[in-house]
């Protein structure tokens, strides 16, 4: 079967693979639709990040050549001998996220995590072979589409956990690339009312317009600190910060009212310089997250099958696995109007 297979940076291949044998607590699904994230677009473009290449990965067993992918949705196609709860013909989405699972969910994942497409094969092929528990059901509202979807989306609702937000805060997020975007919507899903947008790319802010940010800034433009002081003269309830970058961490508690809550939500890919004296002087709390917890997984999917969270609109395109590179990878790192980019596999609805 045909699989798109990370070998190393910038060296992903479209290639024949093997389909692998089931194990007995394993479901194989025949993938319908998988999203290129932005942890995939690392790898390719400055990995290995996590992708196990010196050894075997303790949770997976597995090391590169690997097929990625871990945002994806597709249809049962066999179960292992001692799988109960899933049957062929289900509609499933993939929490990709394995753990050691011996710890309660809030703070297994703080003890060490491993994800299927990423330290293990995924979904960017034909089949792919997922323990049971990792195989959540879609409602039947919900497209295979949705369903690959879910992923990003739980890590925004998870997000929005962390930060403990009530019913009409106030937002600002800063850096709207897909995970920002769905922050975002589920900002909005949670009974936000103001949600301010601060990104450099006039395109994002467009799209995050379009998903339901209520202002836009173009920190490029504008002082970010000041501009949202304008709008919110005492600072947001809650800032998000999906950037990575020390600028917008340090804005993101300056603009931040005391009392309020700052949430890392990105990845750093390096280490910053910062004066902890800017929380003790303002009040700020600070958080962080990291992927989602099983129930997040099973919330998201709720919240997206009874429309209250409906993150189709950061879909920027639909491709086909031949042209993952060129379409898929390259364009996401050539193209800032780019956010989430979806490979049809079997292409079911
Ligand atoms: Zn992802």
């Amino acid at each position: 079967m045909k699989a798109a297979v990370w070998y190393g940076k910038k060296d992903l291949r479209v290639e024949e693979r093997e389909e692998k044998p089931l194990k007995d607590d394993e479901v194989k699904v025949r993938v319908g639709w998988a999203g290129i994230c932005g942890s995939d677009l690392h790898e390719y473009e400055e990995g290995p990040v996590f992708v196990p290449n010196e050894e075997k990965d303790e949770l997976t067993g597995e090391q590169a050549p690997l097929t990625m992918g871990h945002e994806f949705a597709g249809v049962v196609e066999e179960v292992g001998a001692n799988v109960k709860n899933v049957k062929k013909g289900d509609r499933v989405a993939i929490n990709p996220t394995l753990t050691h699972g011996d710890k309660p969910e809030d703070v297994d994942i703080y003890d060490g995590f491993s994800f299927i497409g990423l330290h293990g094969d995924g979904g960017f092929t034909k089949y792919a072979n997922v323990p049971e528990e990792n195989a959540y059901l879609l409602p039947e509202s919900m497209t295979l589409q949705d369903g690959a979807l879910v992923e990003p989306t739980a890590v925004a609702v998870q997000a929005i956990k962390e930060a403990d937000m009530s019913f009409g805060d106030t937002v600002a997020v800063f850096g709207v690339g897909p995970i920002g975007l769905a922050t975002i919507l589920a900002a909005k899903a949670a009974g936000a009312t103001r949600i301010i947008a601060l990104d450099l790319s006039e395109k994002r802010l467009q799209k995050a317009a379009e998903v339901g940010a209520t202002d836009v800034i173009n920190s490029g433009e504008k002082d970010p600190v000041e501009a949202v002081h304008e709008l919110e003269s005492d600072g947001v309830d809650t800032a998000f910060e999906v950037a990575g970058v020390e600028p917008t961490f340090n804005q993101a508690i300056s603009v931040t009212k005391a009392r309020g809550t700052m949430v890392i939500v990105s990845i750093f890919s390096k280490a910053i310089e910062w004066n902890p004296m800017q929380l003790t002087g303002s009040g700020v709390k600070l958080t962080s997250t990291i992927a989602y917890s099983p129930s997040t997984f099973q919330r998201t999917i709720d919240l997206m099958g009874t429309g209250q969270l409906n993150p189709r609109g950061i879909i920027t395109d639909k491709i086909k696995l031949d042209d993952i590179v060129d379409k898929g990878f390259e364009a996401l790192s050539n193209d800032k109007s780019q956010a989430k980019i979806l490979v049809e596999l079997s292409g079911e609805k």
